[in-house]
């Protein structure tokens, strides 16, 4: 498993073209951030403050999530391009390119960029076409109810 931590402003745009474009379906979600010039543009001013704080968390937890994965016998997602954001909801993830995507909260809470980041990898091990949105979700809400991830999230 290997999380490579990155900024794009193509990422960012299309994202916010598909937010906007699919608003009905996001503008409910329980954390959401709407595009704006101002959301899209002052998080790019900030990218490398978000990519050295997001680097700095992941290392920190990097090595206990693997020794996670491996006593759970979860698949290793392999290599991913981490996409950080300033609007949207909390996190996606994207099977095209193997990547997971994660919005900085308003508030900068480590916990919650952690708990983004590790469900979306989740997601990506675990993808299988023939689920439904929900059945993915209560995938990875079963895996992260276990003690290996109930440990290493609660701390
Ligand atoms: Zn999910």
């Amino acid at each position: 498993m290997k999380l490579i931590i990155k900024y794009s402003l193509f990422k960012e745009l299309k994202e916010a073209a598909n937010v906007l474009l699919h608003l009905d379906e996001y503008k409910n979600l329980r954390s959401f951030i709407l595009p704006t010039p101002k959301s899209i543009f002052s998080f790019a001013i900030n990218k490398n403050t978000a990519i050295k704080h997001m680097v700095k968390i992941w290392t920190k937890y990097e090595l206990d999530i693997i020794k996670a994965f491996r006593e759970l016998k979860i698949k290793d997602p392999g290599v991913m391009p981490c996409y950080l954001h300033g609007m949207s909801c909390q996190g996606w993830f994207d099977t095209d390119d193997n990547s997971i995507h994660v919005r900085f909260p308003d508030a900068g809470g480590d916990k919650e960029l952690l708990d983004t980041v590790v469900h979306e990898i989740l997601h990506l091990a675990t993808y299988e076409d023939k689920y439904d949105y929900d059945e993915r979700e209560e995938i990875v809400d079963k895996i992260l109810a276990k003690p290996q991830f109930k440990k290493i999230l609660s701390s």
